[in-house]
């Protein structure tokens, strides 16, 4: 996808001014809950959004699906209220479209940000539909993850989003739903929306470490990794009262830990500067020497099997030698298990040496 079909809205999406934070309940559950909430998340500087389910997907049937049309007349009225975030805009909230009819409805209430959720952007004839939806329209609209770990599915939803001329677009990093979740509700698998964001850069990409972690106890951990690893923003669940929530109510945070949580996390931020410079220059000069003493030896290694190629060619033998290169494995595996370096991670790198020196050697 194109660079240029994404041009970000500077007043909402400015990059420099990290994170950008979005929070508010899984999902709205009365007209006193939505004015509670969002009067105490209006306090907090720096929260751009509100969010709050109106249509809830629900994995299997009986549990509450949201409340739809009068939940957005709630919305409207608080934009339209004299009630402003901290730093003086009006109120803005979003929520999960999940077809055309709900675009239609949020447009007619004045709600002018969405974002597709996880099972939505695997469909992609209702991301077409909701994209023909929006067609011609000032939106913001947020793309979460789809459930499996598929990337060109992810990004596929952006094209078809942006095809319609929807130039105001984030992503959202909500963790893949696996078999084996790795103790998280949803496997965070930070190394996609890494390759999605190296793909697209320019793309704000916000971590959602509520549906991710599943606990109100992993929130921190996991939005402090979202800001180490450079995300330009969180989205996170709130309500005033997490223990009687109709959803998700073991995730949702108080207004008061999310303060705290964003406090803490901006202390962190400004802890970043030049002082820690000073202590890592050296020990990032080692790191540089020894990638580039690393690559030296990889280039002799592929000049070796060049010459392996040439004795094998002589010899009639066969390029792939599977005794030779399972005793190779092993002997690796050893001297890694020797130097504390973790098994999977040596095994993972010789696998990709291995097949590159079976390139070189069928050249
Ligand atoms: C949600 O944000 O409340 C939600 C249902 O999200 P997801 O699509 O990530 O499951
Ligand atoms: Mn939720």
């Amino acid at each position: 996808m194109s660079k240029k079909l994404c041009t970000f809205a500077k007043s909402f999406m400015d990059k420099n001014d990290k994170p950008i934070l979005i929070a508010g309940p899984c999902s709205v559950e009365s007209r006193e809950q939505l004015q509670q909430v969002t009067r105490e998340l209006t306090a907090i500087p720096q929260l751009r959004l509100i969010r709050g389910g109106v249509w809830k997907p629900r994995t299997r049937p009986g549990g509450f699906e949201g409340l739809g049309e009068p939940a957005l007349q709630w919305m409207k009225e608080l934009q339209e209220s004299d009630l402003r975030m901290a730093d003086g805009s009006h109120v803005r909230f979003c929520c999960e479209v999940a077809s055309p009819e709900h675009v239609a409805l949020c447009l007619h209430y004045g709600i002018n940000a969405f974002w597709l959720g996880a099972r939505t952007t695997a469909n992609p004839f209702m991301v077409e539909e909701i994209g023909e939806a929006l067609r011609g329209t000032d939106t913001l609209v947020m793309v979460k993850n789809p459930l499996s770990p598929d990337l060109r599915l992810w990004l596929g939803a952006f094209e078809r989003i942006a095809q319609v001329g929807i130039k105001n677009l984030a992503a959202i990093h909500r963790g893949f739903s696996m078999y084996n979740n790795q103790g998280y509700r949803n496997a965070p698998l930070w190394e996609l929306p890494l390759h999605l964001r190296r793909v697209m850069p320019d793309l704000p990409l916000i971590c959602d470490p509520s549906h991710i972690g599943g606990t109100r106890k992993l929130i921190e951990p996991l939005s402090t990794a979202a800001v180490q690893l450079e995300y330009d923003g969180l989205m996170v669940e709130v309500h005033p009262h997490p223990a009687d929530a109709l959803t998700d109510a073991p995730q949702q945070l108080t207004p008061a830990d999310f303060a705290a949580l964003v406090k803490r996390l901006a202390d962190f931020q400004t802890q970043q500067p030049s002082s820690a410079d000073s202590h890592l220059l050296p020990l990032r000069q080692q790191i540089d020497d020894i990638d580039h003493e690393l690559l030296r030896l990889l280039a002799q290694r592929m000049v070796l099997s060049q010459q392996i190629a040439h004795v094998k060619r002589e010899q009639k033998m066969t390029v792939y030698q599977s005794k030779r290169w399972e005793a190779v494995m092993d002997d690796r595996l050893q001297l890694a298990s020797q130097l504390n370096l973790d098994a999977d991670f040596v095994r993972g790198l010789l696998e990709k040496i291995h097949s590159e020196s079976i390139r070189v050697q069928m050249d």
